[in-house]
């Protein structure tokens, strides 16, 4: 199922006992829409193509702009004024040929978002406006897929999974339903590029957890990230019975 060159190349991660031939071949397997190829998508897709998940799904309608490069590391100086998924599409092809990648060039309507993501196994929210976040949370709780979400605004991060498998599971709507700072952009307030570098990390990561089956996800926590006093934070987040999104989706 695997070749030589794949073992080889995933032969560091293959070493752990928690990812083995196993893990790799779910991995192989695993289908993944990343919503958004800015400073979150971009080392969100660059890790979980190096780590080869079989198919990623890359939705995003901008072009690179020459503001986006201090943190879409995705993104290189000859692609400025380039559709981010075609330039993502180059650099994720020269990272890792063995994988597939599909991609989504226009804007997602509620029709489209809902059939890219019944199309995946997991979802990435790697956006940075909250009609986005909300529109793709809603179509992650009625098609049931687990939505790994992150944001990073100025000099502060935070990150959570919302996986509707789980009944104790709280969707993004439970926690941001409200609103909240979540209606500012980088574009408007800052962002420091390390520090969306590190969330989409770690949106990776709960990604190659939950697709390889192994570890804790942060289903039900919240992480909060201050970078300017280097401070991680995680609070417990429940479920909202009230919720309008997940709320009438008990079985
Ligand atoms: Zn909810």
């Amino acid at each position: 199922m695997l070749s030589d060159q794949e073992l080889l190349r995933y032969s560091r991660q293959i070493l752990l006992a928690q990812v083995d031939i196993d893990g790799q071949l779910r991995l192989k397997d695993s289908r993944v829409l990343i919503v958004g190829l800015g400073g979150l998508g971009s080392p969100v897709a660059l890790y979980l193509a190096a780590a080869g998940v079989g198919e990623l799904h890359l939705a995003d309608f901008d072009t690179v702009d020459l503001t986006n490069l201090q943190r879409q590391v995705l993104h290189d100086t000859d692609s400025v004024g380039m559709s981010k998924v075609d330039s993502a599409l180059k650099r994720l092809h020269a990272i890792n040929p063995e994988i597939r990648l599909v991609a989504h060039r226009s804007a997602l309507d509620e029709d489209s978002l809902a059939a890219a993501v019944q199309a995946v196994d997991l979802v990435l929210d790697c956006t940075d406006n909250f009609s986005t976040r909300e529109a793709v949370n809603a179509a992650c709780v009625v098609s049931g897929k687990p939505l790994v979400s992150g944001a990073a605004i100025r000099l502060e991060g935070q990150l959570s999974v919302f996986d509707p498998r789980r009944p104790e599971s709280p969707c993004y709507h439970c926690l941001y339903g409200h609103g909240s700072d979540a209606e500012l952009t980088c574009s408007e307030a800052g962002v420091i590029g390390p520090l969306v570098g590190l969330v989409g990390s770690l949106q990776a990561l709960e990604a190659l957890k939950l697709l390889a089956g192994f570890g804790e996800p942060m289903v039900g926590r919240l992480l909060l990230i201050d970078a300017a006093g280097s401070r991680f934070r995680e609070l417990r987040v429940k479920r909202d019975p009230g919720c309008s999104v997940c709320g009438q989706h008990d079985a």
